[in-house]
């Protein structure tokens, strides 16, 4: 088999979850949208099922899907996409709906509940992002409508931060100001934490934390750097199968992106852009090889890339080389390609996912 995987280190996830939950004051909800971050939901929702306050996903079906896997408690379709039969849904299995819009309270008005069965909806309010939500002076209506429509058991209202990782601007500031005007008086739960909100703005504490890519172990204020507290989670390696030396002017890969300035040993590394490794990862990219940073070199290609290995001698052939993880932060890879962790993450795919 060809040796190319993601290790997701399952007690680097319990670990993560833990630190976000004894900094927020209130419960924290895993967040397993897009297949965990990449993760794979179902595994990282097992290995958390004991521990977790909740589960949020993003769309209904990804709810089905934990559901249908056997896990249990609370869980949240964050994306407020639904139609009336996964509204049904949401209700036979228990996930909770966000409404972000007139015409979904009007769905709710609509819905069909079994005797006893009621929902807990979470009223998505608008504090500045300008994505989804509910403007702030809609919200006491909205709440009154839900609540008569005798279809709703709870209510619990949200926001999202656009800016929380960036401590330097009061956008964050200004949208806590207007979540706590909109929803003065009403009764409810609150929710408005993601990660950097978790770890950076107490003044956002609610109920409920949506603790997303610090789960995974990305500090999310500063993507680059290793986190002091959190681990890691999914360790991207492949090994190399080839070795072979350059000469000085020897130009390498699509493109001749590289042309050696010296003698240059490389070792060839069966992963590259169809795995999930971004293509526009430039020479020089940090790369991890028995205990010691070295770099990428050459244009990735679709099922391999080139690792300089000059100045490691005793690597080579049958060597992992590690990519992103607890050496190397997604992050770091991240900011060298102008995306960011989320991304890298969510879009690996092709190779091997060992649990440990
Ligand atoms: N809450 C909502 C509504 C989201 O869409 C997301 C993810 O984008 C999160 C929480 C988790 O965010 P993060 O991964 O930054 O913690």
């Amino acid at each position: 088999m060809r040796p190319a995987r993601a290790r997701i280190d399952l007690s680097a996830l319990r670990h993560n979850y833990g630190v976000a939950r004894q900094t927020h004051g209130g419960q924290v909800m895993a967040v397993l949208k897009a297949n965990g971050y990449g993760h794979g939901a179902i595994p990282c929702a097992q290995a958390l099922q004991q521990t977790a306050d909740g589960f949020a996903v993003a769309f209904v079906a990804e709810g089905v899907a934990l559901r249908e896997a056997g896990i249990q408690g609370s869980l949240l379709s964050l994306e407020g996409c639904f139609d009336m039969d996964e509204l049904q849904q949401c209700v036979v299995l228990d996930i909770w709906p966000v409404v972000h819009q007139l015409a979904q309270v009007e769905q709710i008005e609509r819905l069909d509940l079994p005797a006893g069965r009621s929902l807990h909806v979470w009223l998505k309010i608008d504090t500045g992002m300008h994505r989804v939500g509910f403007a702030p002076d809609a919200v006491a209506t909205i709440h009154r409508r839900l609540l008569e429509s005798g279809k709703v058991g709870q209510i619990t209202f949200m926001t999202h931060f656009a800016q929380a990782d960036d401590l330097a601007v009061d956008a964050t500031r200004l949208q806590i100001e207007r979540f706590n005007q909109a929803t003065a008086g009403l009764e409810g739960g609150r929710s408005l934490s993601n990660s950097a909100a978790i770890q950076a703005w107490p003044a956002a504490y609610g109920n409920w934390g949506r603790q997303g890519i610090s789960l995974y172990g990305v500090d999310p204020v500063d993507q680059t750097r290793s986190h002091p507290e959190l681990r890691a989670v999914m360790t991207l390696e492949a090994g190399i199968f080839a070795e072979r030396w350059l000469e000085p002017g020897d130009a390498l890969s699509y493109g001749a992106t590289f042309v050696a300035e010296r003698r240059t040993r490389i070792g060839l590394v069966a992963l590259g852009y169809a795995d999930g490794y971004p293509r526009s990862a430039p020479t020089g990219t940090a790369v991890w090889v028995r205990g010691q940073r070295t770099r990428l070199v050459g244009r990735v290609c679709m099922d391999m890339l080139m690792v300089d290995l000059t100045d490691l001698p005793e690597a080579g052939s049958g060597d992992w080389v590690e990519f992103w993880g607890p050496h190397i932060p997604v992050g770091e890879i991240a900011a060298a390609v102008g995306t960011i962790s989320y991304e890298l993450l969510c879009n690996v795919k092709r190779v091997a996912f060992e649990y440990q």
